[in-house]
C-alpha cells in the first residue's frame, strides 16, 4: 500500500472520535494540541477525557454513534473495540468524504496516525505500512540523533535559565537538554553535573560561573553582564543552575537584567534538590496525616545574624517539614535555636550530600544529636537538610534512584 504524507491543520476544525475508552484517552490530547474542536461521542468517558471536557477542552455527547455525527467533521477517529460499530462510523464517514482512522482495524482506515517525535518547531511524523514497531523504532531513532545533533540554526536568541536537576545527568528536563545542544554560551555553576558539559560541541563558549574572579556580589554582576553581552551579539546563551534556577539560584535577579536589557529570556524549570534529595533518600517533604507543608529555608546565615531574613521562632512552630539548604555549617546554631524556640529536641532529621549523585550518602538523626553526628560522620555540602516526622514515614521504604 502506497500512503501520501500529510500535515494537517485543525484550528478551529471539527475532529469527531468516537469512544471514550483508553484508545481515545490516547489520542485526544494530540488533537486539542493542535487546537481541533473535538466532540466525542460515547456513553462512558475514562476520567482523563472527562477533564478534557470538564476544562472545556473537548465536547461530548454522551450516547452511542449516529451516522448523523460524522456532518460538519474534517476528520474522523474510531476508538472503539466493537468492530461492527467501528465499521458503521467508517461508512457514515466515507459517505461524507471525511477521512477516518480506525484504532480497532488499521486496513479498513482511511487516514493512519503516524508515530510523532516533536522538536521545537519541527515534527517528525513515521508512517509505518502495517508495522507500528518499526515505525516506532526509526521514530525513536530520530529522536535520538535530534537530542544529539544540534539544529542547523539556533531557533532563538536570548537567554535560557534552565535548572540542570540535582546531580544525576538524567534529571534535567527533555526541554532543558534540547536548549543545552543548541547553546553557542553555556553559563554554568558549581553544582551542574559535569557529564551534561561533556556533551557540549567543542565550538560552544563554556563559562565556568564559580571561577569568575570577583567576591560574590560582583560575581554575579559579572555574570549578569556576560549573559546580556552575548545575547545582545546574537548568541543564545544556556544560564544553567544546579537544581532549579529560582530557588537560592539567583534566577530572578538574572531575568531581571535581560529583561532590563531588552534581551528575551525563556524559563525552564528543574528538579530541586530540595525535593529530590529527600525523596531519593525515602522522605516524601509532605505525607499524608503526617505533613501538610514543607518549608524550604536557606541556611547560609546563622539564625542570630543582622542580615538573616528567616523568621526561625515560626518555624519552630511549624509542625509541617523544614527543609534547609546551603545549612551545614550553620547547622549547630540552627538546630539550637529551633529547640529554644519550641520545637522538640526529638524531632527527627534527617541529613542528605549530594543526591541523586553516585556519592548520595544520608544520616538520620533528631534535632538534639545531628549537628553532631554531622560532623562525626564528615558529612560534606551540597546537603539538604530535612526537620520534621516524615522523616521516619521513609524508613519503611528504601528508594533506587534508577
Ligand atoms: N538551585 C538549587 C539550590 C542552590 S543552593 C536547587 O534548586 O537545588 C545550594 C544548596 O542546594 C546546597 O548547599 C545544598 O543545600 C543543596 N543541594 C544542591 N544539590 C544538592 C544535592 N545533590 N544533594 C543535596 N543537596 C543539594
Amino acid at each position: 500500500m502506497s500512503l501520501y504524507p500529510l500535515a494537517l491543520r485543525l484550528e478551529g476544525r471539527r475532529v469527531l472520535v468516537v469512544g471514550g475508552g483508553s484508545v481515545a484517552t490516547r489520542r485526544v490530547p494530540a488533537l486539542i494540541a493542535a487546537g481541533a474542536r473535538v466532540d466525542i461521542v460515547s456513553p462512558e468517558l475514562t476520567p482523563a477525557l472527562r477533564a478534557h471536557v470538564d476544562a472545556g477542552r473537548a465536547s461530548w455527547t454522551p450516547r452511542r454513534f449516529v451516522p448523523g455525527d460524522v456532518a460538519g467533521a474534517w476528520l474522523v477517529h474510531v476508538a472503539v473495540d466493537d468492530p461492527e460499530a467501528a465499521a458503521q462510523v467508517s461508512v457514515a464517514a466515507d459517505e461524507a468524504r471525511v477521512f477516518c482512522v480506525r484504532a480497532d482495524d488499521r486496513d479498513a482506515a482511511t487516514a493512519w496516525t503516524p508515530a510523532v517525535t516533536r522538536h521545537g518547531q519541527v515534527t517528525v511524523a513515521v508512517t509505518d505500512g502495517g508495522d507500528r514497531r518499526r515505525a516506532m523504532a526509526v521514530r525513536d531513532l530520530v529522536a535520538h540523533a535530534l537530542e544529539a545533533a544540534p539544529p542547523a540554526s539556533p531557533e532563538f536568541s536570548g537567554v535560557a535559565l534552565v535548572g540542570a536537576g540535582p546531580g544525576d545527568p538524567e534529571l534535567i528536563t527533555v526541554k532543558g537538554r534540547r536548549l543545552l545542544a543548541a547553546a553557542d554560551v553555556v553559563v554554568a555553576d558549581r553544582l551542574v553535573p559535569g557529564m551534561l558539559l561533556g556533551e557540549l560541541r567543542p565550538e560552544v563558549e563554556l563559562i565556568d560561573a564559580a571561577k569568575i574572579p570577583y567576591g560574590p556580589s560582583a560575581a554575579q554582576e559579572e555574570i549578569n553582564r556576560i549573559l546580556v553581552d552575548r545575547a545582545l551579539r546574537g548568541r543564545f546563551v544556556v544560564r544553567l543552575k544546579g537544581g532549579d534556577n529560582f530557588v537560592f539560584g539567583r534566577g530572578g535577579e538574572e531575568a531581571l537584567a535581560c529583561a532590563r536589557a531588552g534581551v528575551p529570556v525563556v524559563v525552564v524549570p528543574g528538579v530541586t534538590s530540595s525535593i529530590a534529595a529527600p525523596a531519593l533518600a525515602g522522605i516524601p517533604v509532605t505525607h499524608r496525616g503526617v505533613a501538610h507543608e514543607f518549608t524550604v529555608v536557606s541556611g547560609h546565615i546563622p539564625p542570630d545574624h543582622a542580615d538573616s531574613l528567616v523568621d526561625w521562632p515560626a518555624l519552630a512552630r511549624l509542625r509541617g517539614t523544614l527543609v534547609v539548604l546551603m545549612g551545614l555549617k550553620n547547622l549547630p546554631k540552627i538546630a539550637e535555636r529551633l529547640i529554644a524556640e519550641g520545637r522538640a529536641a526529638t524531632t527527627p532529621v534527617a541529613v542528605v550530600q549530594e543526591g541523586s549523585t553516585a556519592h548520595q550518602r544520608s544520616l538520620r538523626g533528631t534535632l538534639g544529636t545531628v549537628a553532631e553526628q554531622v560532623s562525626a560522620a564528615g558529612i560534606r555540602p551540597p546537603a539538604v537538610v530535612v526537620i520534621g516526622d516524615v522523616v521516619t514515614v521513609g524508613e519503611g521504604f528504601a528508594p533506587a534512584g534508577g
